[in-house]
């Protein structure tokens, strides 16, 4: 797939949007481009068992399809999907490995909903426990209660036999100490004895980044940063990343669970809790109707109550894909539809219907190093690119000046 290709196509699918096409009208603009990526959305022929889930979840479907397949609990086939992130620790958005807050503290939110008993479970803020949807599930299991948070929620993973272990990986610290002696106005970092000390620019902007970017890559050096991931650190500590994984499965009964897991916004607040463990914003499920669940900027999927949302639209009528576009509506609303400021949020939903209708929406086609996509098992395993509410790439926050070349070189996939 060719990078202009790819962003004619996200092009037709907004623009489809945007004139009213129908979702079947949409499938039958992919179909006609077969080497296109399918855009996620209800496919009019929908199949029983289904698992639809974030990307990084797509290694780790084949598994949990055929437990799912066997007769295992929706709940617990979505959970042997983000098991997967959580236990890697090369993904450093979720579970072992995660990125630290900004006390170099690893802390991980959950929650999960069983549609078949109608319970949930949530943890928040969890320290040194990697599984946290696991815990979630136990919470739901194992006690009266729906959420348990910090300290707590960590003493109660301990009994019920969740091993302890730091969950800051090498790889992760470094970054984070690298983000610490960048943005720290105290006297982290080399100070004036330190022999590649610079006095404060006071070149105009453009140089000044690039000042900024050297420094920081010297600070990689020093802080043994391979070279070949020097400007991905560095990306990630000038524009702070988030990431999580969401699964909804149903089976062919018609059962449906879904499960949320994340380490949240990279260098949070300690204490710092997104959408993720919140039970109606990061996971929804509803027996009757749906699941849905959501990653991308939680303090805006909070306001909108985004996983709820979209199953109650869904409830009263809306496709999956309607009811995803309608909850991106409302974070747009709040900010009075102003996409000066909407450019830097980004929301992906993820949607599954309970006859097996499913989509994947998004505020924006995706960042500018990627599509957003979401990752489908129905008996065949595949990525689908989200139906955009609006054409063209969400921006890093906080807002970059100018962006020096070798930042972006390689990353701009639309134009
Ligand atoms: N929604 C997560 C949070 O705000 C992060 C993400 O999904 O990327 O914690």
């Amino acid at each position: 797939m060719s990078i202009s290709r790819r962003g004619f196509i996200g092009s037709a699918i907004a623009a489809s949007v945007a004139t009213g096409l129908s979702a079947q009208d949409l499938n039958a603009q992919d179909k006609a481009k077969d080497d296109a990526p399918r855009a996620a959305q209800p496919s009019g022929t929908s199949k029983r068992p289904i698992i639809v889930c974030a990307n990084n979840g797509v290694n780790y479907l084949d598994a949990a399809f055929i437990f799912l397949k066997n007769g295992g609990d929706t709940l617990d086939a979505a959970l042997r999907v983000v098991k997967g992130p959580e236990d890697d620790p090369n993904d450093d958005s979720v579970g072992l490995g995660g990125l630290p807050n900004e006390e170099g503290v690893v802390e991980l939110d959950a929650c999960c909903m069983h549609g078949p008993t109608r319970r949930a479970g949530s943890v928040g803020g969890v320290r040194n426990i990697k599984n946290v949807s696991a815990v979630s599930k136990a919470v739901m299991e194992h006690t009266g209660h729906v959420m348990l948070v910090g300290e707590g929620a960590e003493r109660f993973a301990v009994a019920m036999g969740f091993p302890r272990e730091n969950l800051l990986t090498e790889h992760s610290r470094k970054i984070w100490l690298l983000w610490k002696e960048h943005h720290s106005t105290d006297w982290w970092g080399p100070g004036l004895a330190d022999p590649q000390w610079k006095p404060p620019s006071t070149s105009p902007q453009a140089e000044l980044w690039e000042q900024r970017i050297q420094r920081l890559e010297e600070h990689a050096a020093q802080l043994g940063i391979e070279p070949e991931f020097r400007m991905a650190a560095i990306r990630r500590v000038l524009f702070p990343p988030t990431g999580t994984i969401h699964c909804s499965a149903l089976n062919d009964k018609g059962e449906i669970s879904g499960c949320t897991t994340t380490s949240g916004l990279a260098f949070k607040l300690p204490g710092r809790c997104g959408d993720s463990p919140i039970i109606g914003a990061g996971c929804y499920t509803d027996q009757d109707v749906g699941s849905a669940g959501a990653t991308g900027s939680g303090e805006e999927n909070i306001k909108v109550a985004g996983a709820h949302t979209i199953v109650e639209n869904m409830r009263h009528g809306m496709s999956p894909l309607e009811a995803g576009l309608d909850a991106l509506k409302r974070i747009a609303r709040n900010y009075n539809n102003d996409r000066s400021k909407l450019k830097f949020i980004d929301m992906t939903y993820y949607i599954l219907r309970k006859d097996g209708a499913y989509a994947g929406v998004s505020l924006w086609e995706g960042y500018s190093t990627r599509r957003h996509q979401i990752a489908v098992h129905d008996g065949t395993k595949r990525s689908e690119v989200t139906v955009p509410l609006f054409k063209g790439v969400s921006h890093e926050f906080p807002p970059f000046p100018v962006t020096p070349k070798e930042l972006t070189q390689d990353s701009v996939y639309v134009k």
